[in-house]
C-alpha cells in the first residue's frame, strides 16, 4: 500500500467557510442530547465541495486498492472513521465517529468496491474512541494509508502483552480478502498477495 502524505494538499477552502462552520455547530448541537431519538441528516455539501481536493490527494487512486478512479468507478468520498454506525469484527454495532464527519483528515477516495466491503466497518482492538474523544490511543485494524507507520509495517503492531498483530488482518478479511481475485488480474504487488493469504488463516502472528 503507498503511503499518502496528506500535507501535499493545503485543506480545501471548504473547511473555512460559513458552510462547514453551520454544519459543525448544527451537527454538535444536535448530538449534545439523546440523538438515539432520530436520526441526524449530515451536509453533504461539506465534503462534496472538497472532491476534486480529495481526488488529487490520493492521485485519483482508490485509498484501499489502489485501482485507478474513472475506470470501473467515478470514485465515493468516503469516511474513513464510519459517521453514523460502526461495526466491529463479531458484527456488533455502534455509534459512529459522528464529531469526524467533516474533518478533512477523515475523508478519503474510495472505489465503488472496496466502498461496497467497507461499508460501516471499522473494527477496533479494546476500547473504541467516543464522543470527541482522542483517537490516539484507539488500536484500530483497518490499515490507515495516510498514516506512515501502518504503511511502512504493514499494519503490524504490538499489544501490551508484546505479542504481534496485523492490522491487516480485519482489512483482508473483511474486505479485501474480496478484492484478492482484482489484485490477482493486476499483478502488481505478489508481496502483498503473499501477505494477504497468509493474513487470512492467522489471527495473530508469534
Ligand atoms: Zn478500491
Amino acid at each position: 500500500m503507498k503511503f499518502i502524505d496528506r500535507s501535499k494538499v493545503p485543506v480545501p477552502e471548504v473547511f473555512k467557510s460559513n458552510r462547514y462552520f453551520r454544519a459543525k455547530e448544527k451537527m454538535e448541537s444536535f448530538f449534545k442530547h439523546d440523538y438515539k431519538q432520530s436520526r441526524f441528516e449530515f451536509d453533504a455539501s461539506v465534503w462534496l465541495r472538497a472532491r476534486e481536493d480529495i481526488i488529487n490527494l490520493f492521485d485519483r487512486k482508490c485509498a484501499y486498492c489502489e485501482s485507478p478512479i474513472g475506470h470501473t468507478s467515478t470514485g465515493i468520498i468516503e469516511h474513513f472513521r464510519p459517521k453514523s454506525t460502526v461495526i466491529d469484527l463479531d458484527g456488533t454495532q455502534s455509534d459512529g465517529y459522528w464529531w469526524l464527519s467533516y474533518e478533512w483528515n477523515n475523508l478519503y477516495l474510495s472505489c465503488d468496491v472496496c466502498n461496497r466491503h467497507k461499508r460501516n466497518k471499522f473494527p477496533v482492538d479494546g476500547k473504541r474512541a467516543r464522543n470527541n474523544e482522542s483517537l490516539s490511543s484507539e488500536s484500530y485494524l483497518l490499515v490507515d494509508p495516510c498514516r506512515k507507520e501502518d504503511v511502512l509495517s504493514a499494519g503490524f503492531y504490538y499489544d501490551n502483552k508484546g505479542r504481534i498483530f496485523s492490522r491487516a488482518r480485519a482489512y483482508f478479511v473483511q474486505f479485501i480478502a474480496q478484492r484478492i481475485l482484482v489484485l490477482c488480474n493486476r499483478r502488481t504487488n505478489p508481496l502483498f498477495l503473499a501477505f494477504a493469504f497468509d493474513l487470512e488463516h492467522h489471527t495473530h502472528i508469534a
